[in-house]
């Protein structure tokens, strides 16, 4: 970006939405997440509708990665847009220790469609720290200080919920593990059981969880917290009882099952909950993101008796200045009113049933470069590997390559947004996505896919 000095403030265009000047600010001041700071070259997003975003030059991207996997009801919803600003007028903030109606109206609906008993949430500001919080409850109901998590996961970036985190943004971090231990979860496609089918895979999988219990002693390990599907780590989704296996673990030797729907929750595999659908009851359950699209940071934890209880006499240790703040959960309760009103969980579902599974099986099957597509609803996970046979990917896990950085441009250069994540394009257009965005959306990814396949055969 050239102007002779973006950000003087004095500058001609100096406006608050003008591109070169934002760009400038950001990188001289902003400092980002998850990356070393020189070579950040940030795309200035100036306004968003539905399934699009627009960059600083005036291009339309559609938005294949709801950005960070949250915008379930799509950008600016205008209902949503609307109870933030009505609330605003009415009552921008109100410490948590006052009871408020928005929140009260969130915690409301969040129990009506939370799986089982659970049905009174403490909210938080985003999916780490309900995860915190979920973990210092299961500590304090059971008396016991570990917990276990598994391997290709991601619970957030705070410190409990980073060490807990499976993946390679722990490691950095990893200090004072905090009472962690990680196990393998079930993954077919690179098993780590060399199971040949779903159902061996759910079988040893519960066996080596079993024996990790045992081995560190079930009278020490407070819970077991998991993704009901594992996100960014790559949409594995589990296979059919292996949830409810875990389950039957925790009750077996008295350990509490925190579910993470931080990403799952609110509609975007095609369920409120896949606890739910799976019929899969936990004793916390954490969520964010979709719970308001991530109009205002919101998360919480859902807890029934069991963990509430416990509390109902003595205090529990932990709160946040906001606490179910009154702008994100108006935001909370309109997105959810939406969701309802509008059909945009049984939309997504029927959207990845019908057109999303359908065109990336085909995708599948004509790009070489493609090793396996899975998930479901608006959740999908496309895994590049350098070839087929031996499954290599075409990136480290937690790395890139040239070959993810150009399908990356590639995407950007032909106006779509992907999400990705080592060697994995995902999937995870807003729930409200059209059949007919969603079809723009994978004609653009097959043209990215046969970019990735010359480039992996002009590299073997
Ligand atoms: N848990 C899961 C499954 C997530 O995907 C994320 C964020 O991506 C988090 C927790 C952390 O949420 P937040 O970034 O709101 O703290």
């Amino acid at each position: 970006m050239t102007l002779t000095d973006p950000t003087s403030p004095s500058a001609p265009g100096a406006l608050p939405d003008d591109p070169a000047r934002t760009y400038a600010l950001d990188r001289r001041h902003v400092f980002h997440s998850w990356s070393a700071q020189a070579a950040l070259d940030p795309m200035v997003i100036t306004r968003a509708e539905g399934s699009y975003v627009w960059d600083g030059e005036g291009n339309r991207l559609l938005d294949f990665s709801s950005q960070l996997v949250n915008t379930n009801v799509g950008h600016q919803h205008p209902d949503v847009v609307e109870a933030i600003a009505a609330q605003a007028r009415r009552l921008a903030t109100v410490a948590p220790q006052h009871a408020n109606d928005q929140r009260s109206e969130a915690a409301r609906l969040i129990a009506e469609h939370a799986p089982g008993d659970l049905d009174r949430t403490f909210f938080t500001n985003g999916g780490a720290d309900a995860n915190e919080h979920a973990v210092r409850m299961a500590r304090l109901v059971t008396g016991r200080p570990k917990v276990l998590s598994r391997y290709r996961s991601y619970h957030g970036g705070t410190q409990t919920a980073v060490n807990l985190t499976g993946d390679p943004r722990r490691w950095p971090n990893d200090e004072g593990t905090a009472g962690v231990v990680h196990f393998f979860g079930p993954y077919l496609y690179r098993s780590h059981f060399g199971a040949a089918d779903e159902a061996e895979e759910c079988g040893r999988a519960l066996a080596h969880l079993e024996q990790v219990i045992e081995l560190e002693g079930p009278g020490t390990i407070a819970a077991i917290l998991l993704e009901s599907i594992p996100g960014t780590a790559g949409v594995m989704l589990p296979p059919p009882g292996y949830l409810a296996g875990v389950r039957e673990l925790c009750d077996r030797y008295g350990i509490l099952l925190v579910l993470d729907e931080v990403m799952t929750g609110f509609g975007r595999t095609g369920a409120w909950f896949v606890s739910d659908e799976e019929g899969v009851v936990p004793d916390l359950l954490t969520f964010a993101k979709g719970v308001n699209s991530g109009y205002v940071p919101l998360g919480g934890v859902v807890m029934g008796e069991r963990v509430a209880g416990h509390f109902a006499d003595r205090p529990y240790p932990g709160g946040l200045t906001y606490s179910g703040h009154p702008l994100a959960c108006a935001a909370a309760v309109a997105a959810m009113t939406v969701m309802e009103r509008d059909g945009v969980v049984e939309h997504a579902r029927r959207v990845g049933a019908e057109v999303i599974g359908p065109e990336l099986d085909r995708l599948a099957r004509r790009h070489p470069s493609v090793g396996e597509v899975r998930g479901r609803g608006v959740f999908w996970a496309v895994e590049l590997v350098t070839d087929r046979a031996s499954r290599t990917p075409v990136a480290p896990t937690g790395g890139s390559s040239p070959g993810m950085a150009e399908a990356v441009a590639t995407a950007k250069s032909l106006g779509l947004l992907p999400f990705t994540n080592s060697n994995r394009i995902h999937v995870v257009p807003p729930c409200t996505v059209s059949d007919d965005e969603a079809r723009e959306g994978l004609g653009i990814l097959d043209r990215v896919l046969s970019r990735v396949d010359a480039l992996v055969a002009a590299e073997s």
